[in-house]
């Protein structure tokens, strides 16, 4: 790809819209454009060199501002967080479908070249993630459709959108579905954080505070794989990108943990051993979730590697950095 390529990302203010705007304009890219509905103040990576747009992308005509005059659209906006706001805020997740709908509309009648969206695993099947011991998922296992309440329902929908609009319309649609990702600059306290951030947000406070206990959601037996943000920007452009990806692929990692062993890596981060009590009716989600590669591997010799501990000292460091300013 050019680099003169005019990019629009929406959800710029989020945490993978930043760091994917960070990452093209490394790589040289000038022509960028970010939109997010927060304030500018509020974004989590802020540039001078990119147009930026505050826009609320549920409205159409936000959506046609948003993709004028460009050639790619990344869609990563929507309303969102890790269990604890999902389970609880269904009618607003679901919204989100009108981000999607409209964008792609905008983006059909604009004759944008090629069309991202960031789907979830939370598109997977219940009943294929209720063992911790789960097999990973693959990309059929979406259907018979069985999503997550609320926010999966939005996402396989928004999914079928993206194809049917390549189907009838010929607008080139690409659609990941992301697994757990974190890293630095996200939300790691007021509720939509997720779990490694919610995790070394309380071990860093146990620390600072000398209250040395933790409380974990769920029985902490609970298995999941955690995909660092370095990694998730990297795949998001190569699907993009790909002439061969045509239909939703994972972009996650392989590295399955229980929550259990998320906290003891976070500790030994921490050199420090809390006592753990667990609150069962916490929102836990499903037992179970990992992401098989095969396809990503073979589409696109490549697959997430950056190793669970090596992302997690950096998303700690960053935390502990912004706690200890915040004083
Ligand atoms: P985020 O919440 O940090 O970023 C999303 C951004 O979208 C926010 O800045 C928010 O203000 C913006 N937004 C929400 N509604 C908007 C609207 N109406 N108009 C304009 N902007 C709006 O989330 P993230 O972690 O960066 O996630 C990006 C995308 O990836 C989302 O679609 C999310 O569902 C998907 N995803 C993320 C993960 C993950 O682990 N982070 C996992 C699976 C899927």
């Amino acid at each position: 790809m050019s680099n003169q390529e005019k990019i629009v990302v929406c959800g710029a203010g989020g945490f993978i819209g930043g760091h994917l705007l960070a990452d093209l304009r490394r790589q040289g890219f000038t022509n960028l454009r970010g939109v997010d509905k927060k304030p500018f103040e509020e974004w989590y990576q802020k540039f001078d060199d990119v147009e930026n747009m505050v826009l609320d992308l549920q409205e159409k005509p936000a959506c046609d501002k948003a993709v004028a005059g460009h050639d790619i659209v990344y869609n990563l906006a929507a309303d969102m967080g890790g269990m604890g706001f999902i389970e609880l805020n269904r009618a607003l997740c679901m919204l989100s479908v009108l981000i999607n709908t409209h964008l792609l509309m905008a983006a059909k009648e604009q004759g944008i070249r090629r069309f991202f969206y960031a789907s979830s695993a939370c598109v997977y099947a219940a009943d294929k993630q209720t063992n911790p011991d789960v097999t990973a998922l693959k990309e059929e296992d979406a259907y018979p459709a069985q999503p997550e309440d609320g926010y999966g329902w939005e996402k396989l929908f928004s999914e079928r959108m993206c194809r049917h609009f390549s189907e009838d319309f010929g607008l080139i649609t690409r659609v990941a579905r992301y697994h757990n990702v974190y890293g630095p600059f996200g939300t790691y306290d007021g509720g939509r954080e997720k779990a490694p951030a919610a995790i070394c947000r309380k071990v860093i406070t146990a620390k600072l505070s000398g209250d040395h206990s933790i409380e974990i959601w769920g029985d902490g037996h609970q298995t999941r794989s955690f995909q660092y943000i370095d990694d998730c920007v990297y795949g998001s452009q190569a699907i993009l990108n790909s002439k061969v990806v045509t239909m939703p692929i994972n972009l996650g990692s392989s590295e399955m943990v229980t929550i259990n062993q998320l906290v003891d890596i976070v500790e030994g981060i921490a050199e420090i051993k809390l006592d753990r009590r667990y609150n069962l009716k916490a929102p836990k989600g499903v037992n179970g979730r990992n992401s098989d590669n095969t396809l990503i591997k073979k589409l696109l010799d490549w697959e997430p590697s950056i190793s669970l501990r090596e992302g997690l000292e950096k998303t700690y460091r960053w935390i502990y950095d912004e706690i200890k300013a915040k004083g």
